[in-house]
C-alpha cells in the first residue's frame, strides 16, 4: 500500500496568555510548563500523525508574542492550511477577542473558499480552579461557532491534557477532509 505525505500548515491564533504556546507543547512534547515565557525560538513545531493511509505533518505555528501589540505578519498567515482560535474560558475579554481573530484571519490569509476553509476554536484552562471561576459557558462558545457557520469546539486544558490532542486531530481532519 502506497504511503501518501501530506504537510499541513496550521496557525494558532488568539489574545497573548490564553494558553496558545502551552497547547502546543503539549500535543507536541507532552509537557506544560506554568512559568510564562512570551517568546519561543521558532517560527513553528512539527508533529506526524497517521490518518487512514496516510502520514501527515502537521507544522504548527506559534506567535513569538506579537499578538499583544502588532500584527502577526504575512509570513505567519501564508498558505495556512487550517487555523486554531484559542480564548480562555476564564477570560471574557479573551471571548470577546473572537470576532477580531476570525476577522484578521480571513483578510490576511484570505482563503479561496472562507465559509468552509478549516477552523476550529479551543476554549483553554478548563481546569482552573475546578472550573468555578470560568466567565464563558459552554453555550455560548458553541453559538459563536454556529454563528460562524459550524466551526467544531473543543474545551482544553493544556495543563491537565484534556481535550489536546483531540482538538489537533480535527484539525488535521477537518484540514484533509477540505482538499
Ligand atoms: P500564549 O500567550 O497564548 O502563548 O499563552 P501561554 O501558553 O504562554 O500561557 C500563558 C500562561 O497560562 C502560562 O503561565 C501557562 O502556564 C498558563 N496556562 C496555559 N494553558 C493553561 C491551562 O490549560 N491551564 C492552566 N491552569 N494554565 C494554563
Ligand atoms: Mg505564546
Amino acid at each position: 500500500m502506497s504511503r501518501r505525505r501530506t504537510l499541513l500548515k496550521v496557525i494558532v491564533l488568539g489574545d497573548s496568555g490564553v494558553g496558545k504556546t502551552s497547547l502546543m507543547n503539549q500535543y507536541v512534547h507532552n509537557k506544560f510548563c506554568q512559568q510564562y515565557k512570551v517568546t519561543i525560538g521558532a517560527d513553528f513545531v512539527t508533529k506526524d500523525l497517521q490518518i487512514d493511509d496516510r502520514i501527515v505533518t502537521q507544522q504548527i505555528w506559534d506567535t513569538a508574542g506579537q499578538e499583544r501589540f502588532q500584527s502577526l505578519g504575512v509570513a505567519f498567515y501564508r498558505s495556512a492550511d487550517c487555523c486554531v482560535i484559542v480564548y480562555d474560558v476564564n477570560v471574557l475579554k479573551s471571548f470577546d477577542s473572537l470576532d477580531n481573530w476570525h476577522d484578521e484571519f480571513l483578510r490576511q490569509a484570505s482563503p479561496v473558499d472562507p465559509k468552509n476553509f478549516p477552523l476550529v476554536l479551543l476554549g483553554n484552562k478548563i481546569d482552573i480552579d475546578g472550573g468555578n471561576s470560568r466567565v464563558v459557558s459552554e453555550k455560548k462558545a458553541r453559538d459563536w461557532c454556529a454563528s460562524k457557520g459550524n466551526i467544531p469546539y473543543f474545551e482544553t486544558s493544556a495543563k491537565e491534557d484534556i481535550n489536546v490532542d483531540a482538538a489537533f486531530l480535527c484539525v488535521a481532519r477537518t484540514a484533509l477532509a477540505n482538499e
